[in-house]
């Protein structure tokens, strides 16, 4: 199973990516845990990517798109892979159609996790709470709306025309939500 999991922020990409990945037994790859690992580490990465994530913008796609081709050029990505929070623009797309036709794959889903605006933000302000993630607080999180909108949502009918959008009702307990994203891509 080769895969994206898209959504709006706080839509639990993370949480259920790592379900879904388990349950086909494929890593999961997600750039935003690999920037802030980096920070952690305060590579040099890191140190690029920092001020940028903290406004809630986007790490520029250069920058990203390297790093997941080499990620995706990794021995353990042979069974399949799950994309978590890349591609986020355009030109990241076209960038990951690149990668794989070099490689020979394709993409199997694309899943959307869709959830409501007001949930989104009670999320992720719990999460602030819990997780301390420096790029939760209310300004950084209206701003990661707004770049969702304008450089990622326009991703989806991309997706949708090759077919290959799947479509999740993201509400309710994570066990729930994880059985409904099986039950769809195994349909
Ligand atoms: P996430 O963990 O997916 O919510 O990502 C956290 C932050 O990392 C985002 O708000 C961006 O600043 C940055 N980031 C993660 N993935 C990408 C990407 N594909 N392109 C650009 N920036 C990214």
């Amino acid at each position: 199973m080769r895969m994206l999991i898209m959504g709006p922020p706080g839509a639990g990409k993370g949480t259920q990516g790592a379900k879904v990945a388990e349950e086909f037994g494929i890593p999961e790859i997600s750039t935003g845990a690999i920037f802030r690992s980096n920070i952690a580490n305060q590579t040099e990465l890191g140190k690029i990517v920092k001020a940028i994530i903290d406004k809630g913008e986007l790490v520029p796609d250069s920058l990203t798109v390297d790093l997941v081709a080499d990620r995706l050029a990794q021995p353990d990505t042979a069974p399949g892979f799950l994309l978590d929070g890349f591609p986020r623009t355009v030109a990241q797309a076209e960038a990951l159609e690149g990668i794989l036709d070099k490689l020979g794959i394709k993409l199997d889903a694309c899943l959307l996790l869709i959830v409501d605006g007001e949930t989104l933000v009670a999320r992720m302000m719990k999460r602030a709470a819990i997780e301390g993630r420096s790029d939760d607080n209310e300004e950084t999180i209206r701003r990661r709306f707004e770049v969702y909108s304008a450089e990622t949502e326009p991703l989806l009918a991309l997706y949708r025309d090759k077919g290959l959008l799947v479509e999740v009702d993201g509400l309710g307990d994570v066990p729930v939500v994880h059985s409904r994203i099986v039950a769809a891509l195994k349909a």
